[in-house]
């Protein structure tokens, strides 16, 4: 009978003591002694604890990844905070104090739909404020969108192609349902009756599921008014929401300068 497959002919045990569990019997297998088996447990548990705790950054980066891409924010503004904002005057530093408070009273904002709305000239950093704000709540865990008023208004009406996939009613939803909306260049277009509708079933419908929006404008806020229509802009001024006017010299004019 052939008994070189036994593995009884390789193994040959002595005893051992483990300096943290004490004694345990050592085999020699395949050439190699073995190691205290609770050693073996512990550092075999580390390893798959660190492998553990290493798909739990992967995966939370991949849901910080999905969040900030649906952010949208666009790349220009990728990097502004509310902590690289430079105050030029005593209006911009009070602009700058109001998107702090928002951005920190965000958990009260959130419950209480509350909107705030920045208009005045190009170039005031206007959409730095809001970005910046956009940033806090994103960091906080909530989610934030930045869309133009020609891109929110455009994916609804994608809708109506015949090819579209998405129905009308989920991509209001998708616009509605944020944490935050910031909605950037409201007047600059021209803006037909169509668009119009639209722009105010955003708001409406923000308003109606008590969700704080941002509105971005250059317009003048008699224009604003005019172009949003008074319910629209009601919405917005509704339960404390507040209109910065930034009208200080343009902020690239006097880098220029
Ligand atoms: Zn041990």
């Amino acid at each position: 009978m052939d008994n070189s497959e036994s593995p009884k002919r390789y193994v040959s045990a002595v005893a051992q003591t483990c300096t943290q569990h004490g004694e345990y019997v050592s085999m020699l297998i395949h050439g190699t002694w073995s190691n205290c088996v609770a050693c073996d447990l512990a550092a075999e548990n580390a390893a798959m604890a660190g492998e553990r705790e290493a798909w739990r950054k992967e995966l939370s980066a991949r849901a910080w990844n999905a969040k900030l891409g649906r952010a949208a924010i666009p790349p220009r503004f990728a990097d502004k905070h509310l902590g690289n904002y430079d105050p030029l005057c005593a209006e911009a530093e009070q602009a700058l104090l109001i998107a702090k408070r928002y951005a920190a009273s965000f958990p009260a904002v959130r419950k209480a739909g509350t909107c705030l709305i920045f208009v005045g000239d190009v170039g005031t950093g206007k959409t730095h404020l809001a970005v910046g704000i956009a940033h806090q709540v994103l960091e906080q865990g909530g989610q934030a969108i930045f869309a133009s008023v020609r891109s929110a208004v455009g994916s609804i009406k994608e809708t109506w192609e015949r090819t579209s996939t998405k129905k009308e009613a989920q991509a209001l939803r998708d616009l509605v349902e944020p944490d935050l909306l910031i909605l950037d260049e409201v007047g600059v277009q021209f803006g037909s009756d169509t668009e119009k509708l639209i722009l105010f079933d955003i708001i409406n419908g923000r308003y109606e599921a008590t969700r704080p929006t941002i509105v971005i404008s250059n317009l003048a806020v008699a224009e604003l008014e005019g172009y949003l229509g008074a319910r629209a802009f009601d919405r917005l001024r509704e339960g404390g929401g507040r209109l910065v006017v930034c009208n200080w010299e343009s902020y690239r004019a006097r880098r220029a300068a």
